[in-house]
């Protein structure tokens, strides 16, 4: 019988093929560096956690409102005032089973047949899957490595149409670590007002800055026309080390917020109730117990960007957020690793994986094909002995 064709067009996730691929590995006796999950290395901090038993104890464990809680759309809302300085009503609020289901969400409350979502890569590799499931078509934006991967306003222009219905962006990048500054977003900004356009502002690494010169800005922060039509995606996992409670949040307008909160009635009747009581603790925690891990991250993107630059044929941006690393590897190509001729950053992955054991993820699904990206989400050690496997790897090449 025929499958549905917007279903089968799903590709597999790229990362989760090659950590895959490395578990594999691993089962089978190899010592493997697996620098391609983009996930925290430590644990949910105890008093979550805490949080989270309690609400079992409590027998919190039956269907909650679909839009989430109340006392956790009032935390959200109410650290969106203090942190980002913008003013949601809680009824603006939707939570979900993660920003992932987040951005489904907005895909679908805002997306016709054929409608245009502009998406400046590299960029995280599902919203182009995203948009094309929700009938939209991903209209992909290539900027430059030599400006930082800044989106540029005459590349933003090249690629408006009449069918362009939104902006997709997030600060601090994921592959790029880049954070964008205040004039960067101006421009988007500006933009998406005089073009009529919803801005998608995806802000789930903004507290995992290290670059003591950056400052996280929410593009709705800028005036009340871009508050108005931006939707902003936000949610636990990568701040608060919650990647498998699931927790994920839109804050945007009444009626679109009212719209998702209908789907999401129709799909997953909303968030996990126990992770929903955990999150109203996490959110009310002190941010100033994340700087020991941005402290950590600080000296892990120092030492791997340092490493990467000492190693010929590889070129990077020094990331200022996140917790990644992209690495052009262009000056690879025909080049060979035991006879292997390296012809795309897939192969590179590929030969590294078989020779030295280091997985990592190549970012042809990233729209950045020329490059992988290292997830320093991991100890010291390993990241050291990453980087010599990865150093020696390079200077095998002939
Ligand atoms: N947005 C970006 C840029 C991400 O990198 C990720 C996770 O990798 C997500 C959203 C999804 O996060 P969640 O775990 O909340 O679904």
């Amino acid at each position: 019988m025929e499958l549905s064709k917007r279903a089968l067009n799903i590709k597999e996730s790229s990362t989760l093929a090659i950590s895959a691929r490395a578990t594999e590995l691993k089962n089978q006796g190899e010592n493997v560096i697996n620098f391609s999950v983009g996930e925290p290395d430590y644990n949910t901090f105890d008093v979550i956690k805490k949080a989270g038993i309690a609400a079992i104890n409590e027998n919190f464990t039956k269907y909650t409102p679909v839009a989430g809680i109340a006392p956790l759309r009032e935390a959200i809302a109410k650290k969106l005032l203090d942190q980002n300085e913008l003013k949601y009503n809680p009824s603006q609020i939707v939570v979900s089973g993660g920003a992932k289901q987040s951005l489904y969400n907005t895909f679908f409350a805002i997306l016709n047949e054929g409608d245009e979502v502009i998406i400046p890569a590299p960029y995280w590799l599902s919203y182009f899957e995203m948009v094309t499931v929700c009938g939209g078509v991903p209209v992909v934006i290539e900027t430059k490595e030599e400006n930082n991967f800044i989106l540029q306003e005459d590349e933003l222009k090249n690629a408006y149409t009449s069918k362009t219905k939104a902006i997709i962006f997030t600060s601090p990048s994921n592959p790029t670590g880049v954070v964008m500054d205040k004039k960067d977003l101006e421009m988007i900004a500006n933009f998406a007002c005089e073009k009529d356009l919803f801005v998608i502002s995806d802000e789930i690494y903004e507290h995992l800055i290290y670059n003591e010169n950056k400052k996280h800005i929410s593009i709705a922060s800028l005036n009340n026309d871009i508050f108005a039509r931006t939707i902003v995606i936000n949610g636990l996992s990568k701040s608060h080390a919650m990647t498998g409670w699931r927790i994920g949040y839109t804050a945007s307008s009444v009626e679109l917020a009212k719209i998702m909160t209908n789907f999401q009635s129709q799909t997953t009747s909303g968030a996990n109730s126990i992770a929903q009581k955990a999150a109203v603790t996490a959110i009310k925690s002190p941010i100033a117990a994340l700087r020991l891990l941005i402290e950590d991250l600080k000296k892990r993107a120092d030492y791997i960007y340092d490493r990467q630059q000492n190693i010929p044929l590889l070129t990077a941006v020094k990331p200022d957020g996140a917790f990644y690393l992209l690495i052009n590897v262009t000056q690879c190509y025909g080049k060979s690793h035991d006879g292997n001729v390296i012809n795309s950053a897939a192969d590179f992955a590929t030969y590294l994986l078989d020779a030295k054991k280091v997985a990592l993820v190549p970012c042809a699904d990233f729209g950045a094909k020329d490059y992988i990206r290292i997830s320093f989400a991991t100890s010291m050690n390993i990241i050291e002995d990453g980087m010599n496997r990865l150093e020696q790897f390079v200077s095998e090449l002939n």
